[in-house]
């Protein structure tokens, strides 16, 4: 059995951890790994060893670690298609999904290598008489990243290229569920030339975490996961004196507006609610068509694609949608499916029912693509995160109604939009309360020289991450005043300084 490591120090090391959890191959159900759950001491040392390697870091110029990261970059291109097979086989993603995953994490890394630009200052000359201001960015020391299952490549990189190119070091800990995609690049840190303790993987559960939040050399805390547990982090984290950004669940709903292209959102849409099995936090989990015209169209168009889509493992090149992440998974989805039924959504397509027919795929987690219609606001398939293959059709009378659900929904990660009309696009861009929004784009995950966050449960804490508000959660602004002689008038002066 197949042991995982921890990264630290520049190193893979074995921990001495006597506690351990399951890693499984979600597309066979095999247990393929043990990932160890990090002790107190472990915990200790990774912290250390960050902060020792901090001060050296932080004075490199962020031209130097600039070209580090372009190192890194060309080598996380040269093995993107390793590291998607690595994420398969324990995320159950299919392979091409998971090169999708890589590709938008490597952006992030590409807009890391631009740090020098990034870290730019601002100047105001002769902001009293020969005197000059300027403000600069500095890096804050030790910084954390707990991530979640669903995007184990992509979600560290939206967080650690940024750090480091600020001049910050980095401890990463991983989901337990699929730790070692990160491991992977790891490696190709140490390759492009990372030194030794910059960049730290610690594999742990909850202990581990709870050392992060409250070490007094942990600086920030970037987190990424459910709602519970991201208010959770934000709340300890911000009592220990740290900066936090801590992303949350998410339940997205697209309006189809009566003009909408139907074929196109059709296709939009099945992307968007199946893809990844719904294990995405910007998937669609409910479509609101706005009147019944439209609604009873777009159902029976998504019964046929449902009926054409191929459930398949990660390693299929036909497969569309691979597997839940584990069997707690699996049955969560499917109580959701029971509960939709027993409070009164129609079940118009059944994913309970399929059956995995490949031989050696049996035992996996797979749950076919699901449709409810009729579903209303009380509902728990409406108003809970399902995480699953699983969408709610939650039909609106007008346009009016369709925006006071989103705009009164716990969550606001993200929306979508689609229709031919400019005025509702526009409106709906306008007024919806939710951080990332989508005019006929199904997952608006801005690119990363913007930055991704969302707003309610879906987001703790003032940064979004990556883009510009990346640069501003990892580093702290410092403004200097300056004299020179020939602007220094002698004698004492008691007065509250003004500049003229
Ligand atoms: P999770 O909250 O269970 O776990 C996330 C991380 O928190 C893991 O590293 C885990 O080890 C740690 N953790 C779990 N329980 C903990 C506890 N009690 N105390 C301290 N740490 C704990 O999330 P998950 O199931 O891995 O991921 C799925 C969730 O992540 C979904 O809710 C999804 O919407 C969300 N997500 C959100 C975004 C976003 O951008 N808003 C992106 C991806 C995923």
């Amino acid at each position: 059995m197949e042991k995982i490591q921890n990264f630290i120090n520049g190193k893979l090391v074995d921990s001495k951890s006597e506690r351990s959890s399951p890693v499984y191959n979600p597309a066979t159900g095999e247990v393929i790994a043990q990932v160890p759950l990090a002790t107190d001491a472990e915990m200790e040392q990774v912290i250390s060893v960050a902060r020792e390697a901090f001060p050296k870091w932080a004075r490199q110029s962020p031209l130097r670690r600039a070209r580090i990261m372009n190192k890194f970059r060309d080598l996380l291109e040269a093995n993107a298609s390793e590291l998607a097979t690595i994420i398969s086989r324990e995320h159950g993603k299919v392979h091409s999904d998971a090169l999708g995953e890589v590709t938008r994490g490597l952006e992030v890394v590409e807009f890391a290598c631009g740090g020098p630009h990034l870290l730019k200052g601002e100047i105001s000359e002769n902001i009293g008489t020969n005197i000059d201001s300027h403000s600069l960015r500095q890096p804050l020391g030790v910084v954390a990243g707990i991530t979640p299952f669903n995007f184990p490549a992509m979600v560290p990189m939206w967080m650690f290229p940024v750090a480091l190119a600020c001049g910050n070091t980095f401890i990463l800990k991983p989901s337990e569920r699929d730790p070692s995609a990160p491991l992977f690049y790891a490696e190709l840190m140490n390759q492009a030339g990372f030194p030794p303790g910059v960049f730290n993987i610690i594999n742990g559960d909850k202990s581990a975490v709870d050392a992060l939040l409250s070490h007094q050399d942990v600086k920030a805390v970037s987190f990424v996961g459910s709602t519970p547990i991201a208010r959770y982090i934000y709340e300890t984290g911000a009592h220990h004196g740290k900066r936090v950004q801590a992303l949350g669940g998410a339940k997205n709903h697209m309006v189809v507006m009566p003009d909408a292209d139907l074929d196109k959102t059709v296709s939009a849409l099945m992307g968007a609610a199946y893809g990844s099995a719904g294990e995405r936090c910007m998937a669609i989990s409910v479509v609101v068509p706005v009147g019944d015209e439209i609604a009873d169209k777009l159902r029976d168009r998504l019964v046929d694609a449902l009926a054409k889509m191929k459930i398949g493992h990660g390693a299929d090149p036909e497969a569309e949608m691979g597997p839940l992440v584990t069997k707690a998974a699996q049955e969560r989805v499917l109580g959701f499916v029971d509960a939709g039924v027993a409070e009164g959504a129609e079940l118009v397509v059944d994913g309970r029912t399929f059956k995995m027919e490949e031989k050696g795929f049996e035992n996996g987690y797979y749950v076919g693509g699901t449709l409810f219609d009729h579903v209303t606001r009380d509902m728990s398939v409406y108003k809970e995160e399902i995480f699953g293959p699983v969408l709610a059709m939650v039909r609106a009378k007008d346009y009016a109604e369709a925006v006071k659900m989103i705009n009164e929904h716990e969550f606001g990660n993200g929306t979508a939009i689609f229709t031919r009309d400019g005025d509702s696009a526009r409106t709906f861009a306008h007024e919806i309360q939710v951080g990332m929004v989508g005019i006929n784009v199904p997952i608006p995950v801005p690119m990363a020289f913007h930055s991704f966050g969302g707003w309610k449960a879906s987001l703790f804490g003032d940064h979004h991450m990556h883009g510009p508000e990346g640069v501003r959660f990892y580093t702290k602004l410092k403004t200097i005043t300056t004299r020179w002689p020939t602007g220094i008038k002698a004698g004492n002066d008691f007065v509250m300084p003004t500049m003229g």
